[in-house]
């Protein structure tokens, strides 16, 4: 877990003026508060991690407005409702979470809320730039208990298996087996799947064989790809 100081270790900005300030982070908070979202560890980590930070400094202005935004690479930051809902989705009815993996590091946003709540996630990205900035990001923030890998997610990270919990952050067309089997039992996994109208988030248990289900409501992600790209 995770506390982020004011001021990184390499001297970024945590704290943002105008635009990017506490008290805009903390507007964003209500937004999401007046959205349905309850859990309030949730929303502390969300109040605490800057957004503006996670994106270029032309969109900063729009960093704590309740939308994806584009981060390069044909890709974008999650949409904050949306991270909340995933987030609070994997900690229902836990204390915590120890080993948490997540698919689609992207800006790293995601990553930096879930380190704040767990002990320790395990992150994959295919786009290797991505990847980079987002480790140097985190680094910045002094957030430490993150391994970052290089990979094509739907191929789980099997060393580090199993884990308490999975988060993917692109839409897939199917779960994929590699992932489903490096999850302990009864552990959460949240993935946004291809419907016929859409996309819709779905929390699923693994249960015994089988997996309990859950939908919880449309979203709007980018495809999970195949393979992994420098
Ligand atoms: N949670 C991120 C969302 C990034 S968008 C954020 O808030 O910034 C989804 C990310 O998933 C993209 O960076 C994309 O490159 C990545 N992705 C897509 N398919 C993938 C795969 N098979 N393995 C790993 N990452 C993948």
């Amino acid at each position: 877990m995770n506390t982020l100081s004011a001021r990184g270790a390499a001297g970024l900005d945590v704290r943002g003026i105008g635009m990017t300030s506490q008290r805009t982070r903390d507007r964003m908070v209500q937004r999401l508060r007046d959205k349905g979202v309850t859990d309030e560890r949730v929303l502390d980590a969300i109040a605490t991690v800057p957004r503006h930070l996670f994106v270029d400094e032309a969109l900063s202005s729009r960093a704590y407005d309740d939308d994806a935004l584009p981060i390069g690479h044909g890709q974008t930051i999650s949409q904050p409702h949306t991270v909340a809902m995933m987030t609070a989705a994997i900690l229902e009815g836990a204390d915590g979470r120890d080993r948490v993996l997540e698919i689609g590091t992207g800006s790293g946003y995601q990553t930096a809320v879930l380190a704040a709540l767990v002990s320790q996630v395990y992150t994959v990205e295919r786009i290797g730039p991505l990847l980079d900035r987002a480790r140097k990001r985190l680094r910045g923030l002094a957030v430490r208990n993150v391994r970052f890998k290089h990979e094509d997610g739907n191929c789980g990270w099997p060393s580090e298996a199993p884990f308490d919990a999975a988060v993917v952050t692109a839409c897939a067309s199917h779960v994929p087996a590699a992932l489903a089997s490096q999850l302990a039992q009864g552990a959460p996994l949240v993935i946004p799947v291809r419907t016929a109208s859409g996309q819709g988030l779905r929390l699923l248990t693994r249960s015994g064989e089988g997996w309990r289900r859950r939908d919880l409501g449309e979203v709007s992600f980018v495809p999970l790809l195949q393979g992994a790209t420098s």
